[in-house]
């Protein structure tokens, strides 16, 4: 699903900038606010709503029937609801509300929420059931945040309790999450943060009306940390969802991932001299192993291509990625590799190129993981890791005059701030950027 909202400037100056989604109109006024009013009566309820629920391993027809929609209804309702969704893609606990005219009994609509923004609407008519996706309305939101953290602050808590900013607070945790991801090559919170650092942040946000957020990102952050500037802007350079760079086009991240596992715990490491449990003989062991358990994803720590895919002795199932410039990675006594993954596959970080296992040499299941530099083993958790493509040169003109909007928009988010967060030049400025530059969603 691809929503493309696009934004009209509307400056508050108070905390937003915010835009309305055009594709979205505002619903009519409700007829009974400017009724007249009349006295009250009693008014039986004109409709019964009933809830029910997808099991697991059972199909949408079966709950239909268990809600005694059944019989002539049936076909017609299933009918509709392919139209919108396949049925059989249904969710287990998906909810499903019935409305039935409570005169008659009969059914009036069927709701299927697929997820906290999708429901399809299904209503009978003389004909039988047409179904109709409903999708919630959002507006655009902008969101600046700054503090000067003071002894034993923590960009945790002062975004927590940073005033001015309607966030709800699941809102405010995954923005620290967001940043500490950004940051996460640079910067440990949790260990380099000190008294007198500061942040600014530009976060913008597509916002339900409940507050929660459909879709969100940080457009642009600095984060002074003991006198070090460290600026990220987001710039998607390779039409592949995007990353954040400093201003001068560098990646913050590095090229390669530390753990290959999402729970990382490692058994064994890079070492020359191991002795060998199932050799029973000194062997080097040129990688690095996890405990895993059987069945964990394998995730792969850098963009590839797949060398190889097969059983190789000892290795049992492996699996090679050649990264470029020299550098592969291995993966190890896999149970089974990901479906489709072969010699030549394109792999993104992170992707899930198998499951861990005990095949070949290994007594318990766990992942042997190596890095290589031209065909030598390195250790790399020791090893200088290359960062991630800069900005390419052929973008670099695109990417400053981004960075030099990006650079208005975070001195809407100024410190100090005497009177509120803002200041109205400042303001006006970014939301004269934002117009051109409305938040897409995939
Ligand atoms: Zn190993």
């Amino acid at each position: 699903m691809k929503i493309r909202l696009r934004v009209l400037g509307l400056a508050f100056l108070g905390v937003w900038v915010a835009g309305f989604a055009v594709a979205n109109p505002k619903p009519a006024p409700d007829p009974a606010v400017r009724a007249p009013v009349l006295e009250a009566q009693y008014a039986p309820p004109a409709e019964a709503v009933e809830a029910h629920v997808l099991g697991r391993g059972e199909t949408l027809s079966e709950v239909l029937t268990r809600a005694a929609l059944g019989g002539p209804d049936l076909s017609s309702l299933v009918l509709a609801v392919r139209e919108q969704v396949d049925p059989r893609r249904l969710l287990p606990n998906t909810s499903i509300l019935v409305r039935r005219w409570t005169e008659s009994g009969s059914p009036r609509t069927v709701e299927v929420s697929l997820n906290a923004d999708s429901t399809v609407r299904l209503s009978r008519n003389s004909v039988g059931w047409t179904g109709q996706m409903v999708v919630t309305p959002t507006v655009v939101d902008t969101v600046y945040l700054a503090a000067v953290l003071g002894e034993g602050g923590s960009i945790y808590q002062a975004v927590l309790d940073h005033p001015g900013v309607e966030l709800p607070r699941k809102e405010r945790e995954s923005l620290v999450w967001q940043l500490a991801h950004i940051y996460g090559w640079k910067l440990d919170f949790s260990r380099d943060i000190r008294s007198g650092d500061s942040f600014r942040v530009v976060y913008q946000r597509e916002a339900r009306p409940d507050g929660t957020s459909r879709a969100s990102r940080v457009l642009v952050a600095e984060i002074v940390n003991q006198n070090t500037s460290l600026p990220a802007v987001f710039y998607d350079a390779h039409g592949d969802g995007g990353d954040y760079y400093d201003e001068k086009g560098r990646s913050l991240r590095l090229q390669f991932r530390r753990y290959p596992v999402a729970y990382p715990r490692i058994t064994s490491n890079f070492n020359w001299r191991r002795y060998h449990p199932v050799l029973k003989r000194t062997r080097p062991h040129l990688g690095t192993d996890y405990g895993t358990g059987y069945g964990a994803p394998i995730l792969t720590t850098a963009d590839g291509v797949v060398s190889f895919a097969a059983w190789d002795g000892g290795y049992g199932n492996l699996v090679k990625i050649d990264h470029g410039n020299g550098y592969e990675t291995r993966y190890a006594h896999l149970s089974r590799f990901q479906k489709g993954l072969r010699r030549g596959t394109r792999v993104k970080q992170g992707e899930t190129i198998g499951y861990s296992g005990a095949t070949g040499l290994a007594t318990a299941p766990h992942l042997h993981y190596e890095f290589r530099r031209f065909g030598e083993p390195v250790d790399p958790r020791t090893v200088r890791l290359p960062a991630a493509p800069p900005v390419p040169r052929s973008q670099m003109e695109d990417f400053r005059l981004l960075t030099e909007q990006r650079a208005i928009l975070l001195s809407a988010a100024s410190l100090p701030q005497p009177e509120g967060p803002l200041r109205a030049d400042a303001l006006l400025a970014a939301d004269a950027l934002l117009e051109a530059d409305a938040l897409s969603t995939n």
